[in-house]
């Protein structure tokens, strides 16, 4: 029978790129949905941007355009991201849309109610410069606990500690550098508390769905019984769903100046990404997969990143239940990406954007090789390994796949002009086998794509055993093995052509070429079993994977790393700044100019000094963290010790080039320069800007 099943991916925040951490998750979810529809099930996989909140507002002020422009920007960039690695989704749409407010409304208006949206007054921390409510991650200070600088307003990196931001020792503005006041605001809370909504998770998060699947990966659902607390516990708090203005989303209805936070809309636009779809196809019946007393009639799989696992398995099934709607079949959660065993990174050039490595003209489905082999269907961290990467596509997709085509193809086309003869049953029986246990099928369906490969890989062996065993080269040597060398090679090519069809969920390019070698009509599951009868007439083979050399990778890793070469080769930062002002100092007097665009390469940005402090070891270096408005703070090594007491330059304002490529010191990464005024005697100043300069923003 025919399922019929909605399936969705996180929706990427449109406020940056995709990297390849995002990939492991679209990778896999689309390596199911290309299963399901080659064993005949009716699939609609839908995504969308997620656009609402602060970030997006204050990124698109940064670049001094409005929210709209930047994620009307971002989803094609979004878009051409996936589409280039084969992830191809029905529809890809955005939160910042009438269907998804429409939905939002709806949802919210039916929980108020069901009596389960509260309002209460809560204290915030307000910046007074900016004009706005600090979200968490927008207010920085010492940790309470271990007294680290420059912490984020939930948690501290350094120790680990988990708190509210209004425990935090010196607690800044990460937007304006204010300090902020304490100020109280009416907001709207979800009852996550309430008894109906705990013991309705208690049991959703257990269970299983009507087809007997379970809704939660073990691990899971054993992470929810933890937050959920034991029977007769309520271990929940209500939700805080609402924001105040300035905000970048949907106003709440009849609630002027408060806005619905971004995480509420997010997985609303799963729905609102599938009714555009619809409303534009026309024929789809889009109450049979949201209405809740139809649920029995299709599925819902939702397959997202573990970092947002609770508001997936708590938030979102119980809006959705208490609203009416139906709630998700099953979450396929997946872990991080680490690459060579180590988390991502900028420094190491491990942090690798989807764009880098499509501009690299590096192969998309080599990656999606690697992460089906990778991918077991847990929720465990998947590694790039970028070496076994290398080894894996080589031997077994290259040696081991393509190789039985181009191996026996060049006999079928000069030979026997390009017609299969008779198979041998007795070669293809493995794969006969195979495929009537199902194993391969079994595998995609529970997403353990690494057990899928190890069978394929398994019968592509059996393949090869048989040729080296009947090595047709020879034959084709020898008087009256004609008609066995077309044997060998044909049943050679069924056994590829049977190869090509398993592979196909993780492969689709390579498919499609196989599917136009040996000219048949797109592989279905169904039809591997079958075998190309002698006189089927095959194409000329053309080359279709090559290997990876490890030089490619090379300059993948080395793309990622900076923007920029370094302009001198002085290892000491300060030495640098200096020498390069007086460089433009003698430029300037001996009216060598230069032209706007060559001051334009300098990327100026007014940072915030988080801290400074002496470097053991170095003489005339401090080491400074410098917030010019990014996730984290850069590193900048500064020969001014002489002239500055560190615990003096905390909290100030200063300049920096924050386009100089990172360079290795003996003390660790610097990423950056800070410019200071010197003359001939000894004397050192570093820069400050006006009153009003905020952190990030650019110096021309
Ligand atoms: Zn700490």
């Amino acid at each position: 029978m025919s399922r019929q099943i909605l399936v969705t991916n996180a929706l990427p925040y449109a406020n940056g790129d995709i990297h390849l951490g995002h990939l492991v998750g679209y990778i896999q979810a689309d390596i199911w949905v290309r299963f399901q529809r080659m064993q005949g099930h009716a699939v609609h996989y839908v995504c969308a941007d997620d656009t609402h909140g602060t970030p997006v507002m204050l990124r698109a002020e940064k670049e001094g355009i409005t929210p709209e422009a930047l994620i009307a920007r971002v989803h094609g960039e979004h878009l051409r991201d996936f589409s280039d690695f084969g992830v191809n989704f029905d529809n890809y749409h955005s939160t910042h849309s009438e269907e998804n407010r429409y939905f939002a409304e709806d949802i919210y208006g039916k929980l108020k109610a069901a009596g389960l949206i509260d309002s209460r007054s809560i204290e915030q921390f307000y910046d007074p410069v900016k004009n706005m409510f600090l979200p968490d991650r927008f207010i920085k200070g010492e940790c309470p606990k271990c007294g680290a600088a420059d912490q984020y307003g939930d948690n501290c990196e350094v120790c680990g500690a988990a708190y509210a931001p209004t425990d935090l020792k010196n607690p800044f503005s990460a937007v304006s550098g204010a300090k902020p006041e304490m100020r109280r605001s009416e907001h709207f809370f979800f009852k996550l508390s309430d008894d109906r909504a705990v013991a309705f998770l208690r049991d959703w998060t257990q269970g299983s769905s009507a087809s007997g699947t379970r809704r939660l990966q073990p691990e899971a659902a054993n992470k929810m019984k933890e937050w959920l607390g034991a029977e007769g516990e309520n271990k929940l708090s209500d939700w805080d769903i609402s924001r105040d203005a300035p905000y970048f989303g949907f106003e709440i209805p009849g609630s002027p100046g408060k806005y619905f936070y971004v995480w509420l809309d997010a997985p609303i636009g799963y729905f609102a990404s599938f009714k555009n779809l619809a409303d534009k196809a026309g024929v789809i019946d889009i109450a049979r997969f949201i209405d809740g007393d139809r649920a029995g009639e299709s599925e819902l799989v939702h397959f997202i990143g573990k970092d947002i696992l609770y508001f997936h398995a708590l938030f979102w099934p119980a809006m959705l239940h208490f609203a009416g709607y139906r709630t998700p079949t099953q979450l396929s959660v997946n872990g991080f990406l680490t690459v060579d065993g180590a988390k991502m990174s900028k420094s190491r050039g491990t942090f690798i954007t989807a764009r880098s490595y499509i501009d690299q003209k590096l192969n998309p489905e080599w990656l999606r090789y690697y992460f089906a082999a990778k991918s077991n269907g847990s929720m465990e961290d998947v590694d790039l390994s970028l070496d076994d990467m290398i080894a894996k596509v080589n031997s077994d997709l290259v040696g081991k796949f393509i190789n039985i085509a181009s191996r026996c193809a060049g006999f079928i086309s000069k030979r026997f002009d390009g017609r299969l003869g008779v198979s041998d049953p007795e070669a293809l029986a493995p794969y006969r086998a195979s495929l009537e246990s199902g194993e391969v099928a079994r595998a995609f369906e529970s997403r353990d794509y690494s057990r899928a490969l190890r069978e394929i890989m398994r019968l592509a062996d059996v393949a090869n055993q048989y040729v080296n065993d009947n090595k047709p080269w020879e034959l084709t040597k020898q008087e009256g093995q004609e008609a066995r060398m077309h044997t060998v090679c044909s049943t050679a090519l069924n056994q590829f052509r049977v190869l090509a069809g398993l592979l196909k969920p993780i492969l689709p390019g390579v498919a499609e070429q196989v599917e136009g070698f040996l000219n048949i009509a797109p592989l279905k599951w169904g039809q591997l079993i079958e075998t190309l009868p002698a006189g089927h007439a095959i194409n000329k083979y053309q080359h279709m994977l090559t290997r990876i050399e490890r030089v490619q990778i090379d300059r993948l890793l080395e793309a990622n790393k900076a923007s920029l070469a370094p302009t001198t080769d002085s290892a000491n930062p300060q030495r640098h700044a200096e020498s390069q002002q007086k460089e433009a100092e003698t430029q300037v007097t001996a009216s060598d100019a230069i032209a706007i665009d060559d001051f334009a390469k300098v990327d100026l940005r007014i940072a915030r000094i988080v801290s400074a402090e002496h470097v053991e070891g170095a003489d005339k270096l401090l080491r400074l963290q410098l917030d010019i408005g990014e996730e984290r703070p850069r590193q900048v090594f500064a020969g001014i010790k002489s002239a500055y007491d560190p615990a003096l330059l905390a909290g100030r304002l200063t300049v920096m080039v924050a386009n100089l490529a990172p360079r290795k010191m003996k003390f660790g990464m610097s990423e950056g320069m800070v410019l200071a005024a010197s003359g001939e005697g000894p004397g050192l100043y570093i820069l400050s800007p006006d009153n009003g300069a905020e952190p990030g923003m650019r110096v021309r």
